[in-house]
């Protein structure tokens, strides 16, 4: 009989860990909170546009490059991705990731991929999830409420064993769950996380045949990011997505206003081409994704000595996703590589 696994969140981490361990033989069940899978890669659907949320671009998916080495042997190169031009940047080099509070090892270890070329993916971070869903029983509608003794149990009460169950929640969400006994010393250290900035967007649905598509992110002054939609038929773009990071406090429609203003002084024709926008906040964040605070890119890391490890005191229980490595869709997969390779060793010695 198979092994089986049980996946605490269907993000990116939860559903790449989930299609490695299948291919290696495991039963495995993913349970999700939401309506959607795909955490920060979900989609939604505007006046007739798609937006995408927490994926706009990726690094590195060139031949032999860093997320093509992780895609292609899970069969991921086969979806329609295609090459855009190089980031823009303009009065800043990486602000963005520097503004968010990233270190400088962080930086350089997510920044570098997208030097070597960055990709879209036609139909964007819901076609991604969509194949990684692929033979795994993704359960959405599912909020974990408690972990204990190789169990989690629902909020609508439903109960679920397994040989091994891997988290790819916040690692302290994940331990205020546990109710086996934790080294005092492993939950004082998860206290002590600290967590980077929430993000602000405007996503913006724009009149045809007004503003010119832009075929790459721009990065401005140090504070506001710039992503472009597809191109309609004639070149024209009909949606793009502006961000920049907040800190509590903050008024929504002054921001929403501000980055509108902001992101005009590179595009002139924005304010007569915007036809309508609607705005996320890091509290929609939270809502969505449970991560605290509604960080965007989880847990900072000081240093490579302070990643947490997939391994943790109960030996049935692991963590992935962007808060034990890497953030971004290439540091979340290699987040769930090494989760699954801890998982091989744990188990083969069991
Ligand atoms: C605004 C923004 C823009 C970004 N843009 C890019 C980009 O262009 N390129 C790039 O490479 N990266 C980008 N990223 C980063 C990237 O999206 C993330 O690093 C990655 O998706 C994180 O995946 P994850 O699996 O670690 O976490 P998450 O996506 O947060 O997944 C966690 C999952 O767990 C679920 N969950 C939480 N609590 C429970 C519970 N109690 N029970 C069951 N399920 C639960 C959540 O609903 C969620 O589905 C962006 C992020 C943000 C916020």
């Amino acid at each position: 009989m198979s092994r089986q696994a049980l996946v605490v969140g269907a993000g990116l981490g939860g559903l790449l860990c989930g299609r490695i361990l299948s291919r290696e033989g495991w039963h495995v069940t993913v349970l999700e909170q939401g309506i959607q899978a795909g955490g920060a890669l979900q989609t939604f659907v505007r006046g007739g546009l798609r937006f995408d949320t927490g994926f706009h671009s990726v690094g590195g998916l060139g031949p032999g490059e860093p997320l093509e080495q992780v895609f292609r042997p899970l069969g991921l190169m086969d979806l329609p991705w295609y090459q855009v031009e190089a980031d823009e940047f303009i009065n800043c080099d990486l602000p963005f990731m520097r503004l968010s509070s990233q270190t400088e090892d962080e930086i350089a270890h997510v920044a570098d991929p997208f030097r070597q070329s960055v990709w879209r993916l036609r139909g964007g971070g819901k076609m991604l999830v969509d194949a990684l869903r692929e033979g795994l029983d993704v359960q959405l509608r599912k909020k974990v409420v408690e972990i204990s003794d190789r169990s989690v149990t629902c909020a609508d009460g439903s109960i679920y064993g397994a040989d091994i169950v891997v988290s790819d929640l916040h690692p302290l969400s994940t331990f205020r769950m546990v109710r086996d006994h934790v080294r005092p010393a492993y939950l004082k250290r998860l206290e002590k996380l600290q967590n980077g900035p929430g993000a602000f967007t405007v996503n913006v649905a724009l009149k045809p045949g007004v503003l010119p598509y832009v075929n790459h992110s721009i990065f401005l002054d140090g504070e506001v990011m710039i992503h472009f939609g597809e191109a309609d038929e004639n070149g024209f773009a009909r949606s793009l997505d502006l961000l920049r990071f907040v800190q509590p406090g903050y008024d929504r429609e002054a921001v929403a206003k501000e980055l509108i203003e902001h992101a005009s002084k590179r595009l002139p024709d924005l304010p007569e081409a915007i036809l309508q926008y609607w705005t996320s906040t890091p509290a929609t964040w939270e809502r969505f994704t449970g991560t605290p605070g509604g960080s965007a890119f989880g847990v900072v890391k000081h240093s490579p000595a302070e990643y947490l490890s997939a391994v943790t005191p109960l030996p049935w229980l692991f963590l992935t996703g962007q808060n034990i490595g890497l953030h971004g869709v290439l540091g979340t997969s290699i987040a769930a590589v090494n989760t699954c390779n801890s998982i091989k060793n744990v188990c083969d010695t069991l």
